[in-house]
């Protein structure tokens, strides 16, 4: 070998570490030699409803389009989800997945002699959107596992251009109130743009979380992100929006793939997000299987980080990489979250009642070993 394309990369994919994703049921099933069917998933904070049926006969009437390019401007959706947000088409911008317009927000705003801000214990794509296009990251210690805004807005420079913010946050499911929202956009430099990441804003119910979308009129800085993979069940497809201005939302169009959005997943989200039983129906399991999930931990005896997600991080007091691995063992696969600076915690997201009993058997099992 002459060349070593590695140290051809640009220091800041160097350093990257890849984006470690949940183990797929069909690889343990091959590495144990079991039965997909047997496998309980709680590693991905998908939704355990399985897909919506609207959103799957929007896909089946897709199928004869196959050959075609997909609506490259994604018309449909976008005009719905304008609609129902109540803003203009033009701040609308769909991505493969929220993961793109996270990266679309990075590759448009930041380079190297920049940076972006975000949380300790934040989610993963933060610091590789960031360190793809050679930007530094500025990580602010977390405040009891959940996003330090005071010292979020003290960290920001004159090389500041984006503030990532996840809330409720993964992998913590912690959350912080309007109030907090509010002061903080009210002192962010106008110059800064603040992506709030609303990933699993559909779960939390009451007043307790902040709509993003009410703080766009008054802040030309905020982009809010959403997502149809976790309460809408679509993880597969990958489709995601993000609000913003309609300057921001341009900018953000000319460095967008020309077709970032298939044809069947712009259908079929289209489908989902007009299925509100769906949604109440996704809400309604949420919140039983979160109370399981505790009544299950008080248990045993363990504790845990109060989460308004579909997940939950559970605290064993002990490192959580082999309780993993032993999981893996009984079939259960959750979320080691070492690689998130929390060793002691595993992160499990909420599944139907069955599964979480399963997975509830399974790390007593563990535990007692
Ligand atoms: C799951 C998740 C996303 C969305 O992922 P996509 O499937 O790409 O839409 C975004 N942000 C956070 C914090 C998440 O947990």
């Amino acid at each position: 070998m002459t060349c070593d394309f590695l140290a051809l990369a640009q220091p800041g994919v160097q350093k990257l570490s890849p984006y470690v994703p949940g183990k797929p049921v069909d690889e343990l099933a091959r590495e144990l030699g079991l039965d997909p069917a047997g496998i309980v998933k709680l590693a991905s904070n998908e939704n355990p409803l399985g897909p919506s049926p609207k959103a799957l006969q929007a896909i089946a009437a897709e199928f004869s389009e196959l050959t075609r390019y997909p609506d490259g401007n994604g018309f449909a959706l976008k005009s719905l989800l304008a609609e129902r947000c109540g803003v203009q088409v033009s701040q609308v911008t769909l991505g493969n997945g929220s993961n793109d317009i996270l990266e679309l927000v990075a590759r448009a705003y930041l380079a190297p002699g920049l940076n972006a801000v975000f949380s300790e214990h934040a989610f993963a794509v933060y610091p590789i959107a960031t360190q793809a296009v050679g930007a530094a990251a500025k990580v602010v210690p977390a405040k009891e596992y959940g996003h330090d805004l005071e010292a979020m807005l003290a960290a920001i420079d004159a090389q500041t251009r984006v503030v990532f913010i996840a809330n409720p946050n993964n992998p913590t499911g912690t959350w912080f109130g309007p109030q907090t929202l509010a002061n903080f956009l009210a002192r962010v430099p106008e110059q800064v743009l603040v992506v709030l990441d609303e990933a699993y804003i559909e779960y939390a119910e009451g007043e307790e979380l902040p709509d993003g979308l009410d703080y766009l009129a008054a802040h030309a800085n905020l982009l809010v992100s959403r997502t149809f993979s976790k309460a809408y069940g679509l993880a597969a497809l990958r489709v995601g929006y993000g609000i913003s201005s309609a300057q921001i939302a341009d900018v953000l169009n000319r460095v967008r793939q020309p077709f970032n959005v298939n044809s069947l997943a712009l259908a079929a989200a289209c489908a989902a997000f007009d299925d509100a039983d769906y949604l109440a129906e996704s809400r309604r399991v949420n919140a039983a299987g979160m109370a399981q999930l505790e009544a299950g931990f008080r248990q045993l005896g363990l504790s845990w980080i109060a989460s308004k997600a579909n997940f939950i991080a559970v605290d064993l007091g002990q490192p959580g990489l082999p309780i993993y691995q032993a999981l893996l063992g009984e079939g259960v696969i959750v979320r080691p979250v070492t690689n998130y600076g929390m060793p002691n915690y595993l992160r499990v997201s909420i599944g139907l009642p069955e599964e979480n009993a399963r997975f509830l058997a399974a790390l007593g099992k563990v535990l007692a070993a």
